[in-house]
């Protein structure tokens, strides 16, 4: 197969609000395109890209579907993209290695939650685009609308090129403002070209010098030629168009019905003829492995080796797959190349043109393709590829960070081990999921987007490892501290006949600063502890330490200074000292002043101005601290302090109170002393499990 040149490729994703008809789009793409046989349904399953059993049995999008269609001579690499929050590590992935997006809209809805929500992350990313307002065909549709809401609402510059003949139960085709033609649908996935319908011309007059204004924009010729009311030729139009796109001023605009490929002809003519190519970024830009310098190539096919993996699949019995896209130079399967990211070799193996599960082997994918490679050893999720004489590490995917976690515990005893496995390898498979064992509190711990990508996580386990997870409450990893300076004498006597046991060791506990752990000193003068048994003496403090002195969990933030004792010549031994050390800790601890410690994170909650002061209520009723409040473009960022203990479930509820558009990232800032009422709480539950057990 000869490499394709980087300007004959376009790399789209398609984003939208769920169920917005994006993979019937991607579909009816495939199979406008001829790259697939028969037009594969969502609805009954057969859909080429929405192949997984999960995918299937909930019809929506989990996983970043990948498929091709050449059209014109381009190829067009088309990434379905999830249209869930809990999902939005597939979006960012895709939209990390698109060229362009093609935001759809359900006609009938307009501009939804999830439509803001990806528009959010192509404008942050200024990414060029274009929005098709799909499912013409239904009850209350109204293409004029969407676009005054994409203006309005998401501040587009709208510029419609492919346009609705009717709507709803009259939606009779599409109208090419370009080529000035209409494609009369005929039966599903024909039409008929033709002239614009004469009842038409008035509006379509209209329409076109929106079109011709904002095409006319991106150059001075053009806009002189508009203003003195010449004629602009279909290319002409096309070039303004592109200039526009590529500079994320202009978005073009196309009606569709996907379920009947109405609109999809042009829209495609659009794709191969307005949005940005590969070659249009012509040079790649990376640093140096390692540092930060920076490195660039020429993304050119014959230019060295560079590529990004976006994605990784892992199906049972065929193993990793790794989508990757190629930035520069050429790549063929079996040879060797280096994990930049890594910095370890790799060799790769068979490289696939994927359409869904479908696949054909490639002898080598060039600049600006994207493909699927298998066995690779050490290479994951957001890894470059190069070669070792050009090495260049290159901007990664910025995946979304976890922000639900839950407790699980295996079903069946003895699962365990196969379970941690599991777990890691769906972390792998994708990083916005994290799993592991947290040891303060014992629990097994999951994390990721939402409920429903928790959900996802745990029927993919039992799927493809056989092993059932039961969901539990996550108890809260509280730290334990002592408020003030105290001492104890801290003795372990024990005569059992023969030889004894025997140690004393005299303990003052100092609180210190927040944060800065445990220290040990020993002031003992005179002997009176022999050197030899000191170590013995920490180790039972810290021992202590980590069992806790309120309600079992780890002291942290003591100075511990041993300095007096007694000891027996016979009955001494580190044993003795070890439970001397331990007992005069909890004593002194218990005069301390001791006080648990709670986990406080930190949030940003970005929500759209109207739910502010019900996050910011609700927040503060989270015994939550807001630090900041601040404008991003039409929402507002809020960052607060908010102990762990309140932010159980708090995605979910932030959903419910901002009707799914708020979200909100956490971290961990530090620990702090929790209030009276909830230590005792605390230590009440802690004294009832210990009866308990
Ligand atoms: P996605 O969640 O955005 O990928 O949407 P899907 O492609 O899964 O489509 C959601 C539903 O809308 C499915 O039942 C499709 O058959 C249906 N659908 C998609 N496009 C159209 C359309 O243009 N017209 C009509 N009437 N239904 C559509």
């Amino acid at each position: 197969m000869k490499s394709l040149s980087p300007d004959k490729i376009r790399n789209i994703a398609l984003i939208a609000h769920g169920d917005a008809g994006k993979t019937t789009l991607a579909e009816a793409m495939l199979f406008t395109g001829g790259a697939v046989s028969r037009m594969g349904k969502v609805d009954d399953g057969s859909s080429a890209l929405d192949f997984a059993e999960n995918e299937k049995k909930r019809q929506i999008t989990i996983n970043l579907g990948l498929g091709h269609c050449t059209w014109n001579g381009t190829k067009v690499n088309i990434l379905d993209c999830p249209g869930y929050a809990d999902f939005y590590g597939d979006v960012k992935a895709g939209l990390r290695v698109a060229d362009a997006a093609i935001v759809v809209l359900a006609a009938p809805a307009g501009v939804e939650v999830g439509t803001e929500l990806v528009w959010q992350m192509i404008e942050s990313s200024n990414q060029p685009r274009m929005i098709c307002v799909n499912k013409m065909d239904k009850e209350h549709a109204d293409f004029r609308k969407c676009l005054d809401a994409a203006a309005d609402v998401l501040g587009a510059r709208v510029a419609p090129v492919v346009v609705p003949i009717g709507a709803a139960e009259g939606f009779k085709g599409v109208v090419d403002l370009i080529e000035q033609k209409a494609y009369i649908t005929e039966g599903s996935g024909k039409a008929k070209k033709e002239d614009i319908p004469a009842d038409m011309a008035e509006e379509v007059a209209e329409l076109r010098t929106q079109l011709i204004e904002a095409a006319a924009e991106s150059d001075e010729g053009l806009m002189e030629k508009f203003f003195s009311d010449e004629e602009l030729t279909p290319d002409e139009i096309r070039g303004g168009l592109r200039a526009g796109v590529a500079a994320a001023t202009i978005v073009p605009a196309v009606a569709t019905v996907a379920t009947s490929t109405a609109g999809v002809e042009p829209l495609l003519d659009l794709v191969a003829g307005v949005m940005p190519a590969p070659a249009d970024t012509p040079e790649v830009r990376g640093t140096k492995p390692g540092g930060e310098d920076e490195v660039t190539l020429p993304a050119t096919a014959d230019a060295p080796f560079s590529a990004l993996v976006f994605k990784t699949v892992s199906e049972q019995h065929v193993g990793e797959l790794l989508f990757f896209r190629v930035y520069s130079g050429t790549m063929s399967s079996g040879s060797d190349v280096l994990n930049s990211t890594k910095n370890e070799s790799e060799r790769m193996g068979s490289i696939y043109a994927l359409i869904g599960h479908d696949r054909k082997e490639m002898e080598s994918v060039s600049a600006g393709d994207i493909a699927g490679v298998v066995k690779l050893k050490i290479t994951s999720t957001g890894d470059t590829l190069c070669t070792k004489a050009n090495p260049i590490v290159l901007p990664t995917v910025e995946l979304p960070k976890p922000v639900l976690s839950e407790a699980v515990k295996s079903k069946t005893k003895g699962d365990e081990e196969k379970i941690a496995t599991g777990l890691a390898k769906l972390h792998e498979e994708d990083p916005t999921f994290t799993a592991g064992y947290d040891r303060v509190i014992k629990q097994t711990i999951i994390s990721g987007l939402g409920v429903l990508h928790l959900d996802v996580m745990i029927e993919k386990l039992k799927d493809k490892f056989g092993v059932e997870l039961e969901r539990e409450k996550p108890r809260i990893p509280f730290r334990e501290t002592i408020r003030a300076t105290a001492s104890a004498e801290g003795k372990y006597k024990k005569q059992t006949g023969g030889r004894g046991q025997f140690g004393v060791a005299w303990l003052r506990l100092e609180p210190v600063e927040r944060g800065s752990g445990f220290e040990f000193a020993n002031e003992v003068v005179g002997g009176s502890i022999p050197s030899k048994f000191i170590p013995a003496v920490e180790k039972g403090v810290k021992e202590r330490m980590e069992a806790g002195v309120l309600a079992g969990y780890p002291v942290v933030d003591v100075k511990v200074a041993v300095y007096d004792g007694k000891f027996h010549p016979v009955d001494s031994n580190e044993n003795a000292f070890k439970m001397a050390g331990s007992i005069g800790f909890r004593l002194a601890a218990a005069d301390a002043n001791p006080v648990l410690l709670e986990p406080i994170y930190s949030i940003t909650v970005t929500v759209p101005d109207e739910y502010l002061g019900d996050v910011m209520s609700d927040v503060s009723s989270r015994r939550g601290k807001i630090r900041e409040t601040g404008q991003r473009g039409r929402y507002q960022v809020v960052t607060a302090l908010v102990p762990l203990a309140e932010l159980y479930k708090y995605s979910t509820h932030l959903r419910s109170i901002t009707q799914g558009r708020g979200f909100y990232e956490q971290e961990f800032s530090h620990y702090e002393e929790v209030p009276g009422d909830v230590q005792a709480k605390v230590v009440a539950e802690s004294e009832k499990s210990e009866e308990v057990a």
